[in-house]
């Protein structure tokens, strides 16, 4: 057989099953080499297996943890270590078009718009038949000899920060009628919130909340809890985050408290009248931050944490023991909560576009990546967005 026939009938098996219009065998895409090194290189355009597709992406927001995976690798597991000089693509906000389906797949159609929740679990560990996917126990076990069915794209595979990726069809959901690019690239984001909300296990409605920390995900959680009728809500941040906390007013926080100004666990105590919130969701990552929550929550209440902390951190354990108070760890986006994160937004409760305040093209990533990590311009989500103009794949 000619070396030409060879690698058609190579091509063929690798595309069996595999529909849609003809895509690029190459693309663009983002790679980590050593620790804080980004190379823009060409690689083949992935292939939708069994319960996959092929998504072109649109837009990818930057994350405050993209900049913990550049820098420091983890929580980024590849091939069973540190992602680095493997060839791997980070982002992990993206949306995107539905540009080929695997064997099988008929839950999206071709030119479906889509936006990405992070974790596939395995499917077939105790976490995953809980329905605790973001929990996986084969998380990273996704590599030849060790392939358990895990995915976390810009985590543990490919992910966004590229021309396409693959997804498991269990990660995506429809972005709804009108919203932008941009916004549908925060959907995720409310997801995380939305899990938190969850996993605190309230009502939510008619209850009080506490927000450590405008971040996105936690003016997503003021903007969420809004929305499901929590009251009153008070958020929480420094005189570096002024307009953080003022889009917080906007997306419905009662309170906000400077915590430059005014002690937040006494400004807490006041606004409740003593009795502390009934709920308290960290999104900081401060030191001091998780003290301050249960500080701030009333006996029998609960703590959601949703940041992650550089160090070690000190929690009055005497305190949340005598007043019965629960802490919860989260982990990304479970429970589907992204599915219905895009629903809720797609009622326009809060105006959620106030979040995204910087664009870049695909060949601007590093400089996307500084305006995030040094929030130039009061930089709150920056988004990659594909180049304007590009034509459709063919
Ligand atoms: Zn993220
Ligand atoms: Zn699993």
């Amino acid at each position: 057989m000619s070396a030409g026939i060879a690698a058609t009938a190579a091509a063929l098996r690798v595309n069996a099953g595999v529909r849609g219009p003809a895509v690029p065998r190459a693309m663009k895409a983002w790679v980590l080499g050593g620790p804080g090194e980004l190379r823009l290189v060409g690689k083949p355009v992935p292939r939708p297996g069994p319960a996959e597709v092929l998504v072109r992406i649109g837009a990818t927001a930057v994350c405050g943890t993209d900049l913990e995976v550049i820098r420091h690798g983890a929580p980024a597991l590849v091939e069973g270590g540190p992602p680095f000089n493997k060839n791997f693509t980070p982002g992990h906000e993206y949306m995107g078009t539905v540009a080929a389906l695997g064997p099988g797949v008929d839950e999206f159609t071709i030119g479906d718009r889509v936006a990405v929740e992070i974790h596939a679990g395995c499917g077939r560990c105790e976490r995953c038949r809980e329905g605790m996917y973001t929990a996986c126990l084969n998380y990273g076990q996704n590599y030849t000899g060790h392939d358990k069915g895990h995915r976390a794209n810009g985590f543990t595979t490919d992910g966004g920060f590229a021309e396409y990726a693959v997804n498991h069809v269990n990660t995506l959901v429809r972005v709804p009628g009108e919203m932008s690019d941009e916004t549908a690239t925060l959907i995720v984001t409310a997801g995380t919130a939305t899990y938190g909300l969850d996993v605190l296990g309230g009502l939510i409605a008619g209850q009080s909340l506490a927000v450590i920390g405008p971040g996105p995900i936690g003016l997503m959680a003021v903007g969420v809890a809004k929305a499901l009728g929590a009251a009153p809500i008070v958020l929480t941040g420094t005189r570096r985050d002024r307009r953080r906390l003022e889009i917080g007013q906007r997306f419905g926080a009662d309170e906000v408290i400077d915590a430059e100004e005014a002690d937040p666990v006494a400004a807490v105590r006041r606004i409740t009248r003593g009795a502390g919130v009934h709920y308290a969701m960290e999104c900081s990552g401060a030191t001091g931050a998780v003290d301050q929550a249960v500080h701030m929550t009333s006996r029998g209440g609960r703590v959601c944490l949703a940041a992650f902390a550089h160090e070690p951190v000190m929690v009055d354990v005497a305190y949340l023991v005598s007043n019965n108070i629960y802490l919860f760890g989260i982990r990304g986006e479970g429970r589907s909560a992204t599915r219905r994160a895009a629903a809720l937004l797609a009622q326009t409760r809060f105006p959620v576009e106030l979040l995204h305040t910087h664009t870049f093209t695909l060949d601007r990533v590093p400089e996307a990546i500084r305006y995030a990590g040094e929030r130039i311009e009061d930089a709150i989500k920056v988004v990659v967005k594909m180049e304007a103009g590009r034509g459709p794949a063919a």
